[in-house]
């Protein structure tokens, strides 16, 4: 039972005391923490990675690069730290305006409109940061944010903390089986995705390319989600963190340029990705004013701004993009063309064991159908987890592998039906591929030999 809080020095002490020396079991612990965390408490993140981290593994679990961020971007930090005082000091809370300014004019030429830098920008401690502002600032108590699955694990439990209610419209394969599967077969119906609106729908939350299964929307795909927005007056959050990876002649389409668009739609970016330095957590968010500026009074009030010398550094390195733009000097072109070949080596080596991926048309995922896997999973700590948990936490302890399970990119109701795949991650170097192709080729070795 729930007691009204007391709020005085003396009590907040005591249930501290108290709190250090009890199992977090106890009634105290429950009564001490805020509603809004019920059910929001698990993270795949957290889980996999501390796991991986205790078989010391050969990790294609979670998504970051296991080399280095280009030459270009690593001279922009190191400049901007020798850069004088101001780089080590506070800078403008809603972003530096070095970097603001030139994501105005990058995005400005892509989306064709000109982009207020002061109004229509917000830098934040990585894309992380700018959902939580988008929906922290958007959604009320009662509001259904419509979430297209499989979904960056993220977007629940914080339209959860929002005190919002996800709704849930799977993408679905259009072939269940035979090869040459793609992530291009898997669609959204629009049909399904009109009867999943409310009165009550706030917004829609894609991610394209989408993690985990790296699909590219398409623009067919994206008028029809913008069509419905604009009819019902809905907000769409678009999370586009790997907006530059794409492969085999697939473009990238911001549905904020779609006529109509600009005006409701919040794109979420990341240099982490963007430049393959994801430990420098510098995101953005960026729409129109009317929004943005929510989500600045959600910014002002916990974070205030992101590291001055990281954002300094990304803005070096969009300038030198802008200026390159296209050409073969691009990272922007230089980082998915590496990635394309890492893409096929990774398919490769998993037909070569007998298991099937679905191509990704962007991302640096890729995930595989696992449920012709003959895997002996007698391991009674993962007793009544998802299938794809437990063959994922074997892969880890018995074969040094880490993947990850993808039904953890799925709401409950819809998670069971998607069990049976796991993820790789393929933005690793060469002899980490090698070192996985090793590992699932030994193992292959011996089934066929058993
Ligand atoms: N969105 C998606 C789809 C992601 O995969 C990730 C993980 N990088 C994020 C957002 C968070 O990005 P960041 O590391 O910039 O916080
Ligand atoms: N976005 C990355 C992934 O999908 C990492 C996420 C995380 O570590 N929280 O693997």
């Amino acid at each position: 039972m729930l007691r009204p809080p007391v709020l005085n020095w003396a009590s907040l002490w005591k249930r501290s005391v108290v709190l250090t020396h009890c199992p977090s079991k106890s009634v105290m612990a429950c009564e001490l923490h805020a509603k809004r965390l019920e059910g929001v408490d698990k993270n795949i993140w957290v889980e996999f990675t501390q796991l991986a981290a205790e078989y010391k593994v050969v990790n294609l679990g979670q998504g970051f690069p296991d080399f280095s961020p280009p030459s270009f971007i690593r001279e922009a930090f190191c400049n901007a730290l020798n850069g004088g005082a101001s780089m080590h000091q506070y800078t403008r809370a809603f972003g530096h305006p070095p970097l603001v300014k030139i994501l105005a004019k990058f995005f400005g030429r892509i989306v064709g409109r000109e982009i207020d830098p002061m109004e229509d920008i917000l830098v934040t401690v990585g894309a992380y940061q700018a959902l939580f502002c988008t929906f922290q600032a958007l959604i009320n108590e009662g509001d259904e944010v419509i979430i297209v699955e499989p979904f960056f694990d993220c977007y629940q439990p914080m339209v959860m903390m929002g005190r919002g209610t996800p709704v849930y419209i799977p993408l679905k394969p259009r072939k269940s089986t035979g090869p040459g599967l793609s992530s291009a077969d898997w669609v959204l119906c629009s049909e399904e995705l009109a009867s999943k609106i409310s009165p009550r729908t706030k917004a829609i939350v894609i991610n394209t390319p989408n993690n985990p299964l790296g699909k590219v929307f398409q623009r067919d795909e994206l008028q029809m989600i913008a069509d419905l927005c604009i009819k019902h007056d809905i907000i769409c959050i678009s999370d586009e963190v790997y907006e530059w990876l794409t492969y085999d002649g697939e473009k990238h389409i911001k549905i904020a340029s779609l006529p109509g668009m600009w005006e409701r739609t919040v794109t979420i970016g990341s240099a982490g990705k963007t430049f393959s330095a994801t430990g420098w957590k510098v995101g953005w968010a960026m729409g129109p004013g009317h929004i943005m500026k929510h989500l600045k009074t959600v910014h002002q009030n916990s974070v205030y701004h992101t590291a001055t010398a990281a954002q300094e550094a990304v803005a070096m390195g969009f300038q030198k993009e802008y200026d390159t733009f296209g050409t073969e000097e691009s990272y922007f072109k230089q980082l998915p063309a590496m990635l394309h070949a890492k893409r096929l080596r990774l398919a490769e080596c998993l037909r070569s064991v007998g298991l099937e991926p679905i191509m990704p048309q962007g991302g640096y995922f890729m995930i595989t159908d696992i449920s012709g896997l003959k895997v002996d999973l007698n391991d009674p700590s993962t007793k009544g987890e998802p299938y794809d948990f437990r063959i994922v936490k074997w892969l880890i302890k018995e074969k040094g592998l880490a993947t990850i399970p993808v039904s953890g990119f799925y709401s409950q109701e819809h998670s069971g039906d998607f069990q049976k795949y796991i993820r790789f991650c393929f933005v690793k170097e060469d002899s980490t591929l090698k070192a996985a192709e090793d590992i699932l080729k030994q193992w292959r070795i011996k089934q066929i030999w058993l």
